[in-house]
């Protein structure tokens, strides 16, 4: 059995337990062990990360990795490992027809934590220059229902894009669809991807039942969250009231700085930040998950607000709260720390914007399931 861990004198920030202080965290046999003061070292491999910043592993709750099979997906060990991202939630790759491929390909290959939203179309997303549902025979409610039955202990809901170009004139249904998949599936959520909508926002998020997740919120093509003079729309703030989820899902096409900042001066924080990561996003404007949490940083979010949104908030919105997303002992001894940088940083968005930041997040060390595994070379 490996050694029980000790990482000595960082600065914890764990907010799903409101704790922001200096302590050392022990993990064994997979599990945060305790949480304290000066803890004792006997037995443990000890690694100092004092200055440093130290979270729950990070849960990216909207990215890809089916690659080879479907137009999106990254190599997720590769680069989850050296981002400080121990659970990695793919947003719907794979439709009914392809889960099992990804399942036995991907999901059960990978050391990072892969759990998965189906594609309301069974095809997923194979071939994106069509679009999966425009042929809206493939949005199939009934396999999709089956499929998330069947593989129960990796799909958390179902994915539906309810983008122009992707439903053709299919309007809302593909999102109706989705739901009634979800529910006869046995109440799970659904995920709907908003940018460039079909129909109006607001009658979209109609439809949505608490605990659904609205992705993509801050893009800036098509109709938006933002309505006369800038403000955020009624119906927007109304469907958080019910408890709908607004997630960021940046990917390369659907975060916009302007769209972002009017929500953040309006109070309207992201409730989870994601980074929608593929191959190409990781090439260019998204790069990683710390990237696009460190442009929140940048746009005016707290500190403990972005880390919530990459923690505690996602944890909770995939039902898992207590068990990832926070270093309380009895949890997942997955953790990832970070030296918080100062200095002149330019972040870009989708839409040709840049920001000029000062601080950033910049991974040092990854550890997944109580072992060491990442660690920044010096
Ligand atoms: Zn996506």
């Amino acid at each position: 059995m490996p050694p029980a861990l000790l990482l000595a004198g960082g600065e914890v920030l764990d907010p799903a337990q409101g704790l922001r202080q200096r302590l050392d965290v022990a993990c064994c046999d997979g599990r945060v062990a305790a949480l304290g003061r000066d803890l004792p070292r006997d037995g443990h491999e000890v690694i100092d990360v004092s200055g440093k910043l130290v979270v729950p592993g990070l849960i990216d709750q909207h990215a890809h990795c089916f690659i080879g099979a479907s137009d999106l997906g990254v190599r997720t060990d590769e680069i989850c490992a050296s981002t400080g991202v121990t659970t990695f939630i793919d947003g719907g790759s794979a439709g009914a027809g392809t889960f099992e491929g990804m399942r036995e390909f991907i999901l059960s290959r990978s050391r990072v934590r892969i759990l998965a939203f189906l594609n309301i179309s069974a095809v997923g997303l194979t071939y994106l220059e069509v679009g999966e549902l425009n042929h809206l025979a493939y949005a199939d409610a009934d396999a999709a229902a089956r499929v998330a039955r069947e593989h129960r202990d990796l799909i958390l809901g179902i994915k539906v894009r309810q983008q122009k170009e992707v439903v053709g004139d299919a309007g809302l249904e593909p999102l109706r669809r989705a739901i009634r998949a979800a529910e006869s599936a046995g109440g799970l959520r659904v995920m709907v991807h908003v940018t460039n909508p079909a129909a109006p926002l607001e009658d979209l998020l109609t439809l949505l039942r608490p605990g659904d997740i609205v992705s993509h919120f801050l893009h800036g093509r098509g109709d938006g969250i933002l309505g006369e003079k800038g403000k955020v729309k009624a119906g927007v703030r109304e469907a958080r009231r019910r408890g709908v989820l607004f997630d960021v899902a940046h990917g390369r096409s659907h975060v916009n700085f302007p769209v972002a900042r009017a929500a953040i001066e309006q109070g309207f924080f992201p409730d989870t930040i994601s980074s929608d990561l593929t191959s190409g996003g990781a090439a260019r404007i998204v790069k990683d998950l710390p990237t696009t949490l460190s442009k929140f940083l940048n746009l005016g979010m707290p500190l403990e607000d972005v880390v919530r949104a990459a923690t505690a908030t996602p944890a909770r919105a995939i039902g898992r709260e207590g068990e990832l997303g926070t270093l309380k002992p009895g949890a997942a001894a997955d953790v990832a720390v970070f030296d918080l940088e100062e200095g002149a940083f330019d972040f870009e968005d989708a839409d040709g914007h840049t920001l000029a930041g000062r601080r950033r997040l910049a991974p040092y060390l990854t550890v997944k399931d109580g072992q060491l595994w990442w660690r920044r070379a010096p």
